[in-house]
């Protein structure tokens, strides 16, 4: 059933390294200026293991082109749907790699197609590009230079992340069987731009539609260079609820001869989150927020409506919907038992991010091999934030994984975390996401991962 929470099979090629903990560890503390100190998984010498390597070694050898892309990003943030310099930045960035490049027609996108040598299947990659419309507080030399837009959720690196691995990947066309499709989004921040592309044919781009997908999201939350995922749910479902509950209007010193909304709406708030517990199994879970509240406006009027404004997560469709039919029922029932009417106005977001069990295993065990066993980790449970590569991972099996980026000195549960005016990331953690885009990209068109799911 969807939602169900799925274990990663753990399946481990080979025993711990301490020479790739070490590396894990030495990733988390370098900065920019000298991030490469550190050999990669000493001692293997398998071809398989070879090519993992290499692929560290030439991401390392990326890095300062890759952070010159993402502070160039950094700098000239741009939200929504409509991207254009973000847009011909990545044009340029993979411009002279022998890709096939379309551009979007409602959106700023960019879908990139590299053909390999032989035939095979298709594979998706994808880096989403936009910011979020607040203004940034660091004190970073690259910091935002557009008031009231920043990076703040790390889709910068994402951009530089996923060019790297589409320069790594081209050097190897020769050795390819099949395609990579990498997919350049914009309108991640609540437009639904993966939707869009969707709809413009993303799929379609390649000629064979992918039979995997694979997408990193960087985060502070988590050690610095460590891949983070879990098969199942990695995100939650994201809808926004609007209730307008109408009363009539009076004085305030004589609330018998008005119908007073401002108790109901409180009411409507409280059995919200008694929803929540009564309604809902306690192994599914449900948040409900209600962030926003407004009514009135002195102290002697009583308003004709109050207005409830709040977001509802859940972590599989099902419950997602049974519930936006209990809040409506809810709202619609206390407002009627006051003599009031209740609008509910439930807005369609992003669906839960739905990693697929074997895909989440086999890009654990790729991760694992590339950076070592201390290197990746399998979440204990979802986030409720929301993506939408979701879109995506409903048509195509794959995963999302978080890398993490937490800045040195700092303790992931103490860094700014995304979305926050003052968030900063770690870009040495970049040379671990180029690299495992890299990997993922490679091992699934060799076969890897169908042999994951056979297991
Ligand atoms: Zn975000
Ligand atoms: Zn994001």
């Amino acid at each position: 059933m969807p939602g169900d929470c799925q274990r990663l099979a753990h399946r481990r090629r080979r025993s711990p390294s301490p020479s790739a903990g070490c590396e894990l560890i030495a990733i988390g503390r370098l900065r920019p200026s000298a991030p490469f100190g550190v050999s990669p998984a000493a001692g293997d010498t398998a071809g398989v293991t070879d090519t993992l390597t290499s692929l560290l070694d030439e991401a390392r050898d990326l890095y300062d082109d890759a952070v010159g892309l993402r502070r160039t990003l950094h700098r000239a943030p741009e939200i929504g749907l409509h991207l254009p310099r973000t847009q011909a930045t990545v044009l340029d960035a993979i411009g002279g790699l022998g890709l096939d490049v379309r551009t979007g027609e409602s959106l700023s996108s960019v879908v990139a197609v590299l053909d390999g040598a032989r035939p095979g299947p298709t594979v998706l990659l994808r880096g989403d590009m936009d910011a979020l419309p607040l203004h940034e507080d660091t004190d970073l030399e690259f910091a935002s230079g557009t008031e009231d837009a920043m990076h703040a959720c790390g889709h910068d690196t994402h951009v530089a992340m996923l060019a790297g691995a589409a320069r790594l990947l081209a050097r190897r066309r020769e050795e390819i069987a099949g395609r990579v499709l990498f997919m350049f989004q914009p309108g991640e921040e609540g437009c639904h731009g993966a939707k869009h592309m969707l709809e413009e044919g993303l799929l379609e781009a390649a000629g064979e539609p992918p039979t995997g997908a694979f997408a990193l999201h960087i985060s502070p939350m988590f050690a610095s260079g460590t891949i983070n995922l879990r098969g199942g749910p990695q995100l939650a479902s994201s809808d926004l609820l609007r209730i307008t509950v109408r009363g009539r209007g009076g004085h305030a010193s004589m609330p018998h001869g008005a119908n007073d909304p401002i108790p109901v709406a409180c009411q409507i708030v409280n059995a919200l989150q008694t929803l929540v517990t009564r309604r809902t199994s306690v192994f599914e879970p449900v948040v409900i927020t209600i962030a926003h509240i407004s009514a009135g406006t002195t102290s002697n009027i009583i308003p004709e409506t109050a207005f409830l404004e709040g977001t509802l997560r859940t972590l599989s469709g099902q419950v997602r919907s049974a519930v936006r039919g209990h809040i409506r029922r809810l709202a619609e029932g206390i407002a009627a038992a006051h003599e009031m009417t209740a609008d509910v106005d439930m807005e369609v977001g992003y669906p839960v991010t739905m990693n697929d069990g074997p895909f989440a295993g086999f890009a654990h065990d790729v991760a694992a091999e590339l950076l070592g066993d201390a290197g990746v980790a399998e979440m204990d449970t979802p986030i409720m934030g929301a993506e939408d590569f979701s879109y995506v991972l409903e048509r195509v099996p794959g995963a999302m994984a978080f890398l993490g980026a937490c800045p040195p000195g700092v303790a992931p549960e103490e860094a700014a975390p995304n979305h926050s005016n003052r968030a900063i990331f770690d870009e040495p953690a970049m040379v671990n996401g180029v690299a495992t885009y890299a990997a993922v990209a490679l091992r699934h068109l060799a076969g890897d991962s169908v042999d994951a799911t056979r297991r």
